[in-house]
């Protein structure tokens, strides 16, 4: 498999690398992306490729489930560069539905490390169990809910850290989006709209 990502690379240094020069050379002296991305892990959640972006575009931190975590300092050191350095502007954070992660905060999990990363969407499983009791919902149903609801927490859990509390007070322009990218149609909905920080429909009907 490594053998097969090198040729793949060779064919990208002959083809779309080689085709634009130019803006290879460009962001070759300074990247200026314009989007802190922060989403799963998971392999089939190219944030590039799901939004038709070039290298250069997002500034990255994935992890499983798409958690934000203050005491990741890898997720603080990229908020803190992205903000403060590159300034970006907007911050998504990215779910997807059919999650590993997701899954395992549904159904609990036993391996140590996983347990405990798993434990920051605790406060979403309680809210989907809750809405997914009073409406009756099938398992498929509550795990897309759970993967919507664990979007809505991690964006609070950004919104109160320090370092975009004080950016807020200093009037930096910010906006956080939620998104949520369907593994099954490649579609991306909006769950909370950045400019304004509300819910969108899709997640309003569960308030
Ligand atoms: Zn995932």
């Amino acid at each position: 498999m490594p053998r097969s990502l090198l040729e793949q690379n060779a064919r990208f240094v002959a083809g779309e690398f080689r085709t634009h020069a130019d803006y290879y050379q460009h962001i070759a002296v300074e990247q200026h992306p314009k989007v802190i991305w922060i989403g799963c892990a998971d392999s089939r959640v190219s944030e590039d490729i799901i939004t038709g972006s070039r290298p250069g575009t997002m500034f990255v931190h994935r992890n499983i489930a798409n958690i934000v975590s203050y005491n990741d300092p890898g997720l603080m050191a990229v908020l803190e560069y992205g903000l403060l350095h590159l300034k970006i502007k907007d911050v998504i954070v990215c779910g997807h539905t059919r999650c590993g992660g997701i899954e395992a905060v549904e159904k609990g999990v036993d391996e140590y490390c996983i347990a405990d990363w798993l434990c920051m969407a605790a406060g979403a499983k309680e809210r989907s169990d809750r809405i997914a009791a009073a409406r009756g919902m099938d398992a498929v149903e509550k795990l897309d809910l759970l993967a919507m609801e664990n979007v809505r927490s991690q964006l609070g859990h950004l919104n109160r850290l320090g370092l975009i509390r004080e950016l807020r007070r200093q009037g930096a322009e910010l906006r956080i989006h939620g998104w949520l990218y369907r593994i099954e149609t490649g579609k991306i909905d909006v769950l909370i709209e950045g400019e304004t920080g509300e819910p969108t429909e899709l997640l309003r009907q569960y308030e």
